[in-house]
């Protein structure tokens, strides 16, 4: 079903990736795009998305591209981890619906834990400040190697 559905360009990622939407950027090059989650499971949730691909999913990811991109998450994860300094890093990917997927562009969920804090739920945390998020996002930006 939803696993193997055409590619939508006007979902969500989409549109930030081309500059129709706003979204408090980490990182951005050439492969991947990292910004804060506006829904935070937890303070510091980053997200990565690929660029130039268009990829519902891990499974649509062309294999060539893999490597580079997961080398972004790997360093917007480092640069989480040095910014906030939490407990653990929860890393998750959903692919469809079904999954728990709700926006139809590849990424990767970097998720900080601390010790005796309770993780919202999947896309159900309120929106968050977009100040407080940009606060958040100046510390991971200056740790991005
Ligand atoms: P999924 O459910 O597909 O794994 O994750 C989608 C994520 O995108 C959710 O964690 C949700 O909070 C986040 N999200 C949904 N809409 C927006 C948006 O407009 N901007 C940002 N920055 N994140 C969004």
């Amino acid at each position: 079903m939803t696993l193997h559905a055409p590619y939508d360009p006007d979902n969500i990622f989409a549109k930030i990736l081309r500059g129709d939407m706003p979204s408090v950027k980490v990182y951005e090059d050439d492969v991947a795009l990292a910004f804060m989650d506006v829904f935070p499971q937890t303070e510091g949730h980053t997200l990565v998305i690929p660029k130039d691909v268009e990829a519902r999913n891990f499974l649509d990811m062309p294999t060539a591209k893999l490597g580079p991109f997961m080398d972004r998450v790997q360093r917007v994860a480092q640069a989480v981890e040095a910014a906030l300094s939490p407990d653990g890093i929860v890393l998750t990917q959903f692919n469809g619906a079904p999954a728990g997927q709700t926006v139809f562009h590849l990424h990767f969920h970097i998720i900080p834990r601390r010790e005796g804090e309770i993780l919202k739920g999947h896309a159900q945390g309120g929106m968050a400040d977009l100040d407080k998020l940009e606060q958040i996002a100046k510390k991971i930006r200056a740790q991005v190697s």
